[in-house]
């Protein structure tokens, strides 16, 4: 064991090797730190051999120089991987919040790529050469589709319920449905940001029924608001009765210090109902209904980046953007610039919202996920990939916790590997494959949801199925 300690090659032999000048040159990385690595690499080595654990080719020969270099090599690639990878979203979960909820489109990521690259006119107006404000960027694409008189961008939905309550009415009380103190993703709780607000919760009704007398009976002169919170990730079956919109934003109305603000969750800017999708009311409708403020997110079935979105009346929105707060939760350029660009695919009508992959995902038919299943499946074998393939009939989630009634007829590939397990092969295709590839366990089976999938991730899912057998 001496003997082999002995034949080491010492740190600055190595550092003349070619090989650690074509390293430093490939990864960029300073000599200094690069021999830093090599020096922890030789000490683990040197561990290794007296621990009687080291495998590697004897010290002296040629391969153990080499296998010096693969294992500095290993230590500079783990240093400079990402913790934040991506992944190929095999599940047809669309918004999975694991795997980070709404992906961009194309035009969206390319204005983050231009406004993250360069300087802008973030908070200066170009016509005055004078500065301007952050606000006004997303604000007028969101009055031209919601037909709100104001709107402003904070950094998520639950920032932004946090903000209206504080702004408009904190140590005032905010009466709201029982059968709507929703949590979601566990650890939104309506009730507890409400208490972290400093607004004061009043509940009215039950679990199953709130009625119209109920809000009613419930305002005083400590009114200050009634919030009706969309119960985005469950749905109470059986005999239920909530209040519609109009409902109390005329109950509101009547009363003059008294707003109502709909926490609208998901909200959408686009009728998913008329394909018999979901239950989701349009943004501009719950405008039109009379609501002075609507909050949603940006990253749920809207399908741009996080943010939380508030549109509702001038004046309470002035209120808002002046509030000490509006500073705490704004958003960065980035998300100004994905939320812009979806935006303007709105605008576009159906052509427009075809660009957006969570709108696509969503509005994608079973055949065509059925034809690209078959495609898959011709694919491997025509490799003579030795998988069991076979097509199942399924249903895909939107996730997000958005429209949890909803079920979206999907065609699944069933697939089983010659030797390996479902787990095991499942974990191979999240560690071993790059992109990680996630997809669903059930039983004996991997099923992949094409749903969720573009073109070019088809093929790397095949390479990844092809490394693997
Ligand atoms: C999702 C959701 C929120 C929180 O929105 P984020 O953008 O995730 O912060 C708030 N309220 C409701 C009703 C929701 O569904």
């Amino acid at each position: 064991m001496k003997q082999l300690l002995r034949q080491m090659p010492p740190v600055h032999e190595l550092q003349r090797d070619a090989q650690f000048h074509s390293i430093a040159k490939y990864y960029t990385v300073d000599i200094q730190i690069l021999t830093e690595y090599l020096k922890q690499v030789i000490s683990e080595i040197r561990q290794e051999i007296l621990e009687r654990t080291w495998t590697g080719p004897e010290p002296g020969s040629n391969q153990f120089i080499s296998s010096v270099f693969e294992l500095l090599k290993k230590r500079i690639e783990q240093q400079q991987s990402y913790t934040l990878k991506r992944v190929i979203n095999a599940t047809g979960t669309i918004l999975h919040t694991n795997l980070g909820r709404a992906r961009l489109s194309d035009r969206a990521t390319e204005h983050v790529i231009e406004t993250a690259q360069n300087y802008s006119n973030l908070e200066y107006k170009l016509e005055e050469g004078e500065r301007g404000s952050r606000h006004s960027h997303a604000e007028s694409l969101l009055k031209e589709i919601t037909g709100a008189e104001a709107a402003m961008v904070v950094n998520n939905n639950a920032a932004a319920v946090f903000l209206i309550l504080r702004a408009l009415a904190k140590e005032k009380e905010v009466v709201v449905s029982r059968g709507q103190l929703v949590e979601i993703g566990g650890s939104f709780r309506i009730s507890s940001i409400m208490e972290e607000s400093g607004a004061k919760l009043i509940e009215v009704g039950t679990t199953n029924k709130t009625h119209l007398r109920d809000y009613e009976q419930a305002i005083n002169e400590e009114t200050s608001m009634i919030l009706k919170v969309h119960t985005s990730n469950f749905k109470i079956m059986g005999f239920t009765k909530t209040v519609e919109t109009t409902e109390l934003a005329d109950l509101a109305s009547k009363h003059e210090e008294i707003l109502f603000y709909e926490d609208l969750g998901s909200g959408v800017l686009y009728d998913f109902q008329q394909h018999g999708i979901g239950e989701e009311p349009v943004v501009s409708e719950i405008i039109k209904q009379g609501a002075d403020i609507v909050s949603f997110s940006g990253d749920k079935l809207l399908g741009g980046p996080q943010a939380g979105l508030i549109v509702g009346k001038k004046h309470l929105i002035d209120q808002l953007k002046k509030h000490q707060l509006a500073r705490v939760l704004r958003v960065d350029k980035m998300t100004l610039a994905a939320l812009e660009a979806t935006l303007a695919d709105y605008l576009k009508g159906e052509q427009g919202i075809q660009q957006i992959p969570t709108v696509r995902h969503l509005l994608m038919q079973p055949k065509t996920i059925k034809a690209r299943a078959e495609n898959f499946i011709q694919q491997l074998n025509n490799e003579k990939s030795g998988y069991s393939l076979r097509i199942i009939e399924g249903t895909s989630q939107v996730g997000g916790g958005t429209m949890p009634e909803v079920e979206l007829p999907t065609y699944l590939v069933a697939l089983v590997h010659p030797t390996l397990s479902t787990e095991q092969l499942a974990r191979k295709l999240r560690i071993d494959s790059k992109p990680a590839v996630i997809v669903r366990r059930h039983k004996e089976e991997i099923q992949i949801d094409l749903r969720t999938v573009t073109d070019e991730e088809e093929t790397l899912i095949i390479k990844a199925l092809l490394t693997h057998i």
